[in-house]
């Protein structure tokens, strides 16, 4: 039948179009241009693997040639890697040796694909000693070449991706493996994005029904989303373009299996998970020196529109994580009153980011060293497996643990085990042990030499620690701590002491804004942070009270400048706290004065008043003014006392809407006619019974066949007090009603 016939010419043209790709990949790349070897080593994989079809029908070669395209353009490796990428499969499925592929291709690539190999067979076996055999081959081989993890990782990938063609068994073991071993490794590795992709993949095998379900609830909310996202960045946009910065802002989404992770873990459904996207900003910057700089530039512009949340300000261009990944993330409240995180980097940090390793090796310049801090990892997991534990399984989790959140294993001289990441001290152990010997150590014995607490330490080392109780902490320490416990525990310390330096920073600080008729709120704060580059308000007392840095005149005037512009119109809309309170002084507005203010009623009463001198009801035209207290008075737009707000606190004045409900309000009636028996009862009849109104007040005089009345009616809004005016108007003998407020 014609379906099923092959049209080998089509396939042939598909095949040499995924090549091309690759190659036009590569040539893009800064890499050194061999194409002859990789063309020939496409021919010869393409020739070895003739007339073999994968489980899914296409031709076999398709899957070499993918695993070469991710390895290049995914991570960013160059020509031996791809060719190593092209032939990975070659010796483990057909006939071609190791040796036939050095004679072609030279040593180093049949090394690879050798080692590809080796660790072919899977992670998992049946007895966990098969499993941490497998784990040590995987580890021996990456450290003799770490390719073979990073190509592994494309072929993982791949794999993952036409992972819909497998039995479903296979498919279960596969995304198992790969959540188990895979990711966390492409983790380790810092390639980010890769390991996203991973773990997304194997939580839809793993969970189709609530990876399917989470699908559903992030299309659904989209159109949300999208729309908050606009409103949110678009002054953003405006001010980054207006400064001339050249950038690419997006909506950065939480991965399918981060938000299952959150959902799982803190228990919370979905529409409660407010961080399910970030706002990335990545500008260009040719030069190095100014990429920090700009970072806080950024970080002013935002902090000059959103409210920042104090505590969420992350500083990794100063201190980058362990794996090298730079950025400034900081926290502001966004236009629907959630917290948005936007996250500021170059495009450099962007790449490493992204791509890890692979990417610290483009930016960096000569061959020497390309590959040193790697190396310097890698040689601690050698050690370790030159040293395996007794017990299969504590072996794997040693190597496991260490291979994800520490680089090197000490002894104490008690024989305990301390993993800790590489470049860790004496100091380190000591706090890792208790925070007293951190404390009050003065020096260490490694390998029973006595050497100073800054001396750093090697995976296999035995190490003491000697204290003394004179001992006090001291800030440089920092500097050599590799721990986060140890920074922890010195920070903790260091506090307690710097208590009076950050009074006195907090002195001169306050004095400052005193000296500039400045008010220190939260806003005011930010700014002077992102003027002296400083993450939190504690760091800035500190560095007052230390010298480090210095409030001038110019910094005030920059202040006081955007003060007045932005300031008093920001965007908030949380309940004040009893910290404001306590600030006292402070007036700011917590209402969104941009946006109008909906008037409504819930269970603990409405979240405005009625102002007492035009008492507006709905169908009025009114105003809101926000009073010292942050609560919304409404005003009739012609009380002659909104008139004077508007003109002497125009900041304060929001616009006003009116929710529907059901809620009555208080409405005072003027009523004159000529009296004549009966005609009192007529009017309440007509109010109470016919109309069905409520009346709480009635004044009545009369004199010389006039009479006037005043009636205050509960009622629901200015239609209904229309209706009752016309309605009394009817009545035999009214000759005037007018609703008086
Ligand atoms: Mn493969």
């Amino acid at each position: 039948m014609e379906q099923y016939k092959i049209d080998h010419k089509a396939e042939d043209e598909m095949i040499e179009a995924a090549f091309q790709e690759v190659l036009a990949g590569y040539l893009a790349s800064n890499h050194r241009k061999k194409v002859e070897i990789i063309t020939r080593a496409y021919k010869f994989a393409k020739e070895a693997h003739k007339g073999v079809r994968r489980r899914s029908g296409e031709p076999y070669i398709l899957h070499p040639i993918a695993v070469a395209k991710i390895a290049s353009q995914e991570i960013g490796l160059g020509s031996t890697s791809i060719c190593a990428a092209l032939l990975h499969d070659v010796v483990e499925d057909t006939d071609y040796t190791v040796e036939d592929l050095e004679q072609h291709f030279g040593k180093k690539i049949a090394q690879i694909v050798g080692g590809l190999t080796k660790i072919s067979g899977g992670i998992f076996g049946n007895k966990a000693s098969v499993q941490a055999e497998n784990f040590r081959k995987l580890l021996l081989t990456m450290s003799e070449d770490i390719r073979v993890v990073l190509i592994k990782m494309a072929d993982r990938l791949h794999n993952m991706r036409t992972l819909g063609s497998m039995t479903p068994n296979k498919q279960y073991k596969i995304a198992g493996e790969t959540l188990y071993i895979y990711a966390p490794l492409a983790h380790r590795l810092g390639l980010f994005a890769i390991k996203t992709e991973l773990e997304d993949l194997s939580f839809k095998y793993e969970h189709p029904a609530a990876y399917n379900h989470i699908k559903e609830l992030i299309k659904e909310s989209e159109a949300h989303r999208t729309e908050i996202y606009r409103k949110f960045s678009a002054p953003i946009k405006q001010k980054l373009e207006e400064i001339g910065l050249k950038y690419e802002a997006k909506a950065r989404m939480k991965s399918v299996y981060s938000i299952w992770n959150k959902m799982e873990k803190k228990k919370v459904p979905f529409e409660e998970i407010y961080d399910i996207y970030a706002m990335r900003i990545i500008f260009d910057c040719d030069d190095p020196d100014k990429e920090k700089i700009t970072c806080w530039n950024i970080y002013s512009i935002i902090t000059d529109l959103y409210k920042l949340h104090p505590d969420r300000t992350r500083d990794w261009i100063s201190v980058p994580k362990a794996n090298g990944y730079q950025a400034l993330h900081i926290t502001v409240m966004g236009p629907d009153g959630n917290w948005i995180e936007v996250q500021i980097r170059s495009r450099r940090m962007d790449e490493i980011a992204e791509k890890g390793f692979a990417a610290h090796w483009k930016y960096k310049i000569g061959d020497g060293d390309e590959e040193s801090e790697l190396n310097v990892w890698l040689r601690t997991i050698k050690d370790i497996l030159d040293n395996p534990e007794p017990s299969a399984i504590d072996f794997l989790d040693t190597l496991k643990l260490n291979l994800f959140a520490s680089e090197i294993v000490v002894f104490t001289p008690k024989g305990e085990l301390l993993t800790l990441p590489n470049n860790s001290t004496v100091l380190d152990v000591a706090f890792e042990l208790h925070s007293q010997l951190g404390l009050h150590c003065i020096a260490g014995k490694v390998n029973h030499k006595l050497v100073p607490l800054s001396h750093k330490l090697k995976s296999g080392d035995q190490v003491e620690v000697l204290t003394s109780q004179s001992q006090k902490p001291r800030p440089e320490w920092v500097n050599f701590l590799a721990t986060a416990k140890g920074k922890n525990r010195l920070r903790v310390a260091l506090r307690k002491d710097q208590q009076p330096i950050k009074e006195q920073g907090k002195e001169i600080f306050t004095n400052f804004l005193k000296k500039h008729n400045l008010v220190g709120t939260n806003e005011v704060i930010t700014k002077i942070l992102g003027f002296l580059h400083i993450a939190n308000r504690e760091d800035l007392y500190l560095a007052l009270g230390n010298n480090e840095v210095s409030l001038d005149d110019n910094l005030a005037k920059n202040i006081t400048k955007q003060n007045s512009t932005s300031i008093l119109t920001k965007l908030f809309r949380r309940k004040p706290s009893s910290n404001d309170k306590k600030e006292g002084t402070t007036t700011e507005i917590k209402i969104d004065t941009k946006e109008t203010y909906i008037l409504q009623h819930n269970e603990n009463g409405a979240n405005f008043k009625i102002a007492d001198c035009c008492c507006p009801i709905p169908g009025d035209d009114v105003l809101g003014f926000i009073d010292e207290n942050n609560e919304v008075i409404v005003h009739a737009l012609d009380c002659p006392r909104a008139m004077m707000l508007k003109a002497g606190y125009g900041s304060r004045i929001v616009s006003t809407e009116w929710e529907v409900s059901t809620q009555k309000f208080l409405a005072t009636i003027h009523i004159e006619g000529l009296d004549r028996f009966g005609i009192l009862q007529e009017l309440i009849q007509l109010i109470s019974s016919t109309l069905n109104i409520d009346i709480r007040k009635l004044n009545i005089e009369a004199k010389n066949f006039v009479f006037s009345c005043q009636l205050s009616v509960l009622v629901k809004d200015t239609q209904v007090v229309t209706d009752l005016c016309n309605k009394v108007k009817k009545i035999n003998g009214v000759k005037q009603t007018s609703r008086i407020y």
